[in-house]
């Protein structure tokens, strides 16, 4: 009985690739377009953190009034706001074992109960 040959399908365009098996290409213009798809994405999420951040960081710089050191706000301003808490550029651990979350030089403290310290950074840290 005739044994059908397992097809191959180009992972771009879905068409037979013809030629070695270990090929996912049908040609060198699918694979250019496949890659360019994959770094396109890449590039929009990496274009989206960092609008997210300069957002995070806009909606601190706006909650802390000039001249004071740090504010207190609550989670519900912060979201309202459209900050993301899942964005931040780094942490800080105190010696207390407190962890500040940082967006570029303003940061936060969660407290209790929904409450957040927003603080600047120092330039001498
Ligand atoms: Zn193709």
């Amino acid at each position: 009985m005739f044994k059908q040959k397992e097809e191959k399908l180009c992972i771009s365009c879905g068409n037979p690739v013809k030629g070695r098996s270990d090929k996912k290409f049908c040609d060198d213009y699918c694979r250019a377009s496949y890659n360019n798809d994959l770094n396109s994405a890449v590039n929009n999420f990496v274009r989206n953190v960092n609008h997210a951040l300069g957002k995070n960081r806009r909606i601190l710089e706006s909650l802390l009034p000039n001249g004071e050191a740090t504010v207190k706000t609550t989670r519900d301003k912060l979201i309202e706001k459209g900050f993301q808490l899942k964005y931040h550029t780094h942490q800080y651990l105190t010696k207390t074992g407190k962890t500040y979350f940082y967006c570029y030089d303003y940061g936060y403290l969660p407290l209790e109960n929904d409450w957040y310290l927003i603080v600047k950074r120092e330039e001498n840290h």
